[in-house]
Parts: structure tokens; sequence; C-alpha cells
């Protein structure tokens, strides 16, 4: 396994492996939802690369960013278990020089949902996933659905930008209580923890009442918003009934639905989804 950090020297080794050529892109700190993307792009590709990259641009300033969890060596070991050909962890500097000016920005998928409550994420988003794109030229590109909107904006990216590959959209991985899971909850106590199986019993409840029937949004709203209310640790910031595709917010009776909510737990925000329909 090839571990990179300067572009050029990424590019070199870019292009000594064979097509195609799978490539999952992470903030690294990787749990089982990113080696699951690595897993499927092994079994699709003859060559695979992994990105770990804390994208700064992404962040807003009252976000976690220097708190963000590390741990390069065990990320390392954990690609080269799973046969990964070549890890690119480019430095901030590198990704961002002192004059750096330019940004990409998916202007209507981007501004619903996590969009209105962290301005700016999905911009810092698209421009370092084009930057990654550029300099290491995948044939397929992995996703999690675990970031719903952010797979969305990425595929209208690629297609708008005519990028030569396929977006591929894993499932959620979950722990076995349920749980998403994620970076992030490292950062829950205890009981946060427990309680944040929340969010998964609420988006559980939605899909229950939608294949029991239930069509009306507002209805499958209102169920969602009630089982996270029985939860006093968690602090909904928002709950949405939207289409998957265009991430509309949706009233009145829904044939799919993208249901999907982010919750606070102490300081630490969560988000998970879950989608209904064809
Ligand atoms: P991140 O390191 O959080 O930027 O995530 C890197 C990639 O892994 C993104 O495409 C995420 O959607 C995906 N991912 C994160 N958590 C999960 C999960 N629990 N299941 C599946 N994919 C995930």
């Amino acid at each position: 396994m090839k571990v990179e950090v300067a572009i050029a020297e990424l590019r070199k080794s870019r292009v000594a492996l064979p097509h195609p050529f799978g490539f999952v892109p992470t903030m690294g700190y990787l749990h089982e939802g990113h080696l699951s993307l690595v897993r499927r792009a092994r079994n699709e590709c003859p060559s695979v690369g992994v990105s770990i990259f804390v994208n700064p641009t992404q962040f807003s300033e009252n976000e976690d960013l220097s708190a963000y969890p590390r741990d390069l060596d065990r990320d390392l070991r954990l690609l080269e278990a799973e046969g990964v050909d070549l890890v690119w962890t480019p430095t901030s500097e590198d990704m961002y020089p002192e004059a750096y000016q330019t940004w990409v920005a998916v202007e209507q998928l981007s501004q619903p949902l996590e969009g209105l409550h962290r301005p700016g994420h999905f911009r810092g988003v698209t421009t370092v996933v084009a930057k990654l794109f550029n300099a290491i030229q995948p044939d397929k590109a992995y996703f999690g659905q675990k970031d719903a909107q952010q797979a969305v904006v990425i595929q209208r990216m690629t297609e708008d930008l005519n990028f030569p590959l396929e977006v591929v959209v894993c499932p959620t991985v979950r722990e076995p209580d349920g749980l998403a899971m994620s970076s992030r909850n490292t950062y829950l106590d205890p009981k946060q923890r427990e309680a944040a199986t929340v969010l998964y019993r609420s988006l559980s409840t939605a899909v229950q009442s939608f294949e029991a029937g239930e069509r009306d949004a507002e209805v499958l709203r209102s169920r969602m918003s009630e089982v996270l209310a029985t939860e006093l640790l968690a602090r909904p910031q928002y709950v949405s009934v939207a289409d998957p595709f265009t991430l509309e917010e949706l009233d009145g009776p829904v044939e799919r639905a993208l249901f999907s909510m982010a919750v606070h737990m102490g300081k630490t925000r969560l988000i998970d989804n879950m989608v209904v329909g064809d």
C-alpha cells in the first residue's frame, strides 16, 4: 500500500494502477461505515484508493475542526488490512495555498436541510471533492447514504461538471442498537450514547408508519418528532420529510420520501436518515 502526501507524487502512483480505479474519500478516524465503502470498491475495482483529509473549508467557525478525531496510524493499518493500493493524505497547505480562491457550489441542492443549518458546508464539500477527483481521477467514487444530502449534491456536481466517473452510494452501516456509525459518536458520553439510539427509533417509526399505509408528510414528520421528544437528552434541530431527489420539503400525500434529521446530544450533532418508496 502506497501512502502519498504531495499531489505530484499521488498522480504518479495513481497512473501506475489498473482501471477501473475505485476511490473512497474520507476524513479519517475510520469505522465500519468507511470500511464498507472500501470493501465495495475492492469488490468492484482492481485498484482502490482512499483519501484521508479533514477538510477545513466544510467546517464553519463554531464547528469541531480542531477537535475532530484523528488517528492516522490506526487508519493506515485498517486500510492495509483491506488491501487498499493507495492512500492519499494531503495537507491543508497543499490543498488551499495562500492565494487559493476557487470554489465549486451546487447551488440549489446545497440550500435545504444540512445547508440551512451549516451555511457554506456543501461549498466546502463540493470544492474539496472536485479537487480530490481532479487529482486522483477515479473511475468510480464511493459515498455513504449516511450523508444523504451529500450524496445527492455530489451526484449533481459530477454530472454538471462532466467528471468521467460513476458515483456509487452505499447503505448506512449501523451499530447493533441501530445508531448510525460516525466518527463523531466518540464524543458521546455513556448516557448520550444510549440516548442516541432515538434517531434510529424515530426514523424506524416513520418507515413503519409509511409501510403501514400512512402517506401524509405532516403526520410522518410528527411521528418522528414524537419519538424524539421522549428522549430528554436529545435536542432536535430539524426533522424533515423531503423528496429524495430534489430535497424539497414535502406536504400532503407522498409516494417516496427521504426522512432525515439532525439532533444535538450535548455538544455533539448527529444526523441520520432513511428512504422509503421507489
Ligand atoms: P466522513 O469521513 O465522515 O467524511 O465519511 C466518509 C464517507 O463515509 C462518506 O461518504 C460518508 O457518507 C461515509 N460514511 C460515514 N459513516 C457511514 C456509515 N455509518 N455508513 C455508511 N457510510 C458512511
